[in-house]
């Protein structure tokens, strides 16, 4: 077993190739025809339409920030995954959080429904309009305002691209809290709008606990100050976390100070392969004992993600064989040799008990990366068998994988390209793919509310990190209690009472 360990060890070295976007095709047929609005058979609010006095307003303000050649629009009319697609006509470009107010006051006055954005890599179609709301692009806002080695406290505006902060941080030996497949295009305001979770949640955390402060613009155009650099303020209301997570429905996220961690001396990647599920969630309690405080994340993959990874995007199986799950499992800390022994101890214990039947080992960033990339491309890889239903939810760990062999049984697998589940293991989040040769509403039919009735009968969770947006506003109530609904009701009326912002995503229609 062990010598076997080893010999693929070697092997990964040789042969994982770089990681690479060259080449891809996406298969974008499916959102070509239909708008959302059509699609879904949505109603249109009772907001007024653009008109060129409007734009005239905004050219006053914005000057050549304000986008009206359809061409242009087009792009941010469709969302990443062509799930969406809405109908607007004109983009603006704020630079400054004085200019998002006068845009939204001027907005409310006149009834005009408003579709913030930020990277548009979400993935339940909220960062697009429904109709034609005024997109407001947040990417101009991209000022790093101030970094504190000593706190660890990064000031920015909202626009700033994640991994561009990460880059920067590294120069103060630190690093962002939160990394997603996303990173290079999703906007840190998108990122706290959607209250992210990503790659590395077990370890560091979610965005309700690392934001330390923010700066957003309310709908009638006020700009809410809760701005702060301190780890600790307990005066009255938590107000940023109102904001956290509410993707776009009850303000526009300006600014930021963000509680960033010391970015680890020594990191460690396992890549296993296992033959059952129940082994999977054996080794996840035995990595949980063996690595403790150097653990910082631990994903999991069913043999189906992996064909998207090696068979639709080309990439290497780091292990020599398929097997029926692989799990990734990263320490990061402070002291290589210790961190390394402890990742050793460990694949060598789920070795002597069978748990494990293969599996990588490497701390070389070029590997790790590579590696890394099999699991981090598969939400890019997946588009290339056509549509993809994508599913992103929480579930009790017994129940976990349960749900996958509940959809085999239940879809009419005749009309279905594949169906994969992987995730964040450590954080109880399955993402689930069902993807077929184009959208299919049959096979949405036989989906939603199955899956949905399915995660909450198991006190589950609809979204585990993607949020709900446009796509889950009808199965809040599979989750949330009508009480807390009724609340959030209140709260939207209070905050947007003529409701200009987003519209049609987050609460139910
Ligand atoms: P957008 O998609 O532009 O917007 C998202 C939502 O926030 C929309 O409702 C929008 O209206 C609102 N919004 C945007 N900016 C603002 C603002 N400044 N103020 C108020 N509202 C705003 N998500 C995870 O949680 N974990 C993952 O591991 C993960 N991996 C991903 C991997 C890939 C390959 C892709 C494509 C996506 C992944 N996602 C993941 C989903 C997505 O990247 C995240 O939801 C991300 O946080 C969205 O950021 P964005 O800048 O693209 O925001
Ligand atoms: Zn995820």
């Amino acid at each position: 077993m062990r010598a076997n360990f080893k010999l693929t060890r070697k092997r990964v070295c040789a042969m994982v190739r770089a990681d690479s976007m060259t080449g891809i095709r996406f298969a974008t047929t499916s959102a070509k025809s239909d708008f959302t609005s059509v699609r879904y058979k949505v109603e249109r609010g009772p907001f007024a339409e653009v008109t060129n006095n409007h734009i005239d307003y905004f050219r006053r303000l914005l000057g050549n920030r304000t986008v009206t050649d359809p061409e242009e629009c087009e792009g941010y009319n469709i969302d990443w995954v062509k799930m969406v697609k809405g109908n607007s006509r004109l983009v603006l470009k704020p630079k400054t959080s004085k200019e998002v107010s006068e845009i939204l006051k001027y907005c409310n006055l006149n009834r005009l429904a408003v579709c913030p954005q930020s990277g548009n890599t979400g993935l339940v179609g909220g960062s697009v309009p429904v109709f034609d709301e005024i997109i407001l692009s947040m990417k101009l806002m991209n000022q790093i305002i101030s970094t504190d080695e000593l706190s660890g406290a990064l000031v920015c505006e909202a626009g700033c691209v994640l991994d561009v902060l990460d880059n920067h941080l590294d120069d103060y030996g630190l690093m962002m809290p939160l990394d997603l497949g996303a990173k290079g295009s999703c906007l840190i305001g998108g990122n706290i709008a959607t209250n992210a979770g990503g790659l590395r949640l077990l370890r560091y955390g979610n965005l309700h606990n690392a934001v330390l402060g923010l700066e957003a613009v309310t709908a009638n155009g006020k700009i809410i100050n809760c701005m702060n650099t301190l780890k600790k303020d307990n005066t009255g209301y938590h107000l940023k976390n109102l904001f956290i997570g509410s993707e776009g429905t009850l303000g526009i996220v300006t600014k930021v100070a963000i509680h960033c961690p010391t970015r680890p001396k020594s990191i460690n990647l396992a890549f296993l392969g296992l033959d059952n599920f129940d082994k999977v969630l054996t080794t996840y309690l035995l990595a949980k004992k063996e690595l403790a405080e150097v653990l910082s994340s631990c994903e999991m993959m069913d043999d189906a993600t992996m064909g998207i990874s090696v068979d639709m995007l080309g990439l290497q199986n780091p292990l020599f064989k398929r097997h029926k799950f692989y799990m990734l499992i990263e320490t990061s800390g402070s002291n290589p040799s210790h961190d390394d022994e402890k990742l050793t101890a460990f694949v060598e214990k789920a070795m002597d008990t069978e748990l494990i039947i293969d599996g990588t080992l490497t701390g070389d960033p070029t590997k790790m990366r590579q590696i890394w990339a099999v699991r981090e491309r598969v939400g890019e890889g997946c588009l290339l068998d056509g549509y993809c239903f994508k599913y992103d939810v929480s579930l009790p760990l017994p129940y976990f994988y349960k749900l996958i062999g509940a959809l085999k049984q239940r879809l009419d697998m005749s009309r279905i390209v594949r169906i994969s589940g992987f995730g964040h293991l450590g954080d109880a989040n399955l993402h689930v793919i069902v993807a077929t040769p184009e959208y299919d509403s049959g096979i949405e039919a036989q989906l939603e509310p199955f899956l949905f009735e399915f995660i909450s009968q198991k006190k589950g969770s609809v979204s585990a990190e993607h949020g709900i947006g446009f796509k889950k506003t009808n199965y809040l109530e599979y989750t949330k209690h009508q009480s807390a609904i009724k609340l959030m009701c209140e709260i939207k009326k209070m905050m947007d009472p003529n409701s200009i912002l987003n519209p049609y995503k987050v609460l139910p229609q």
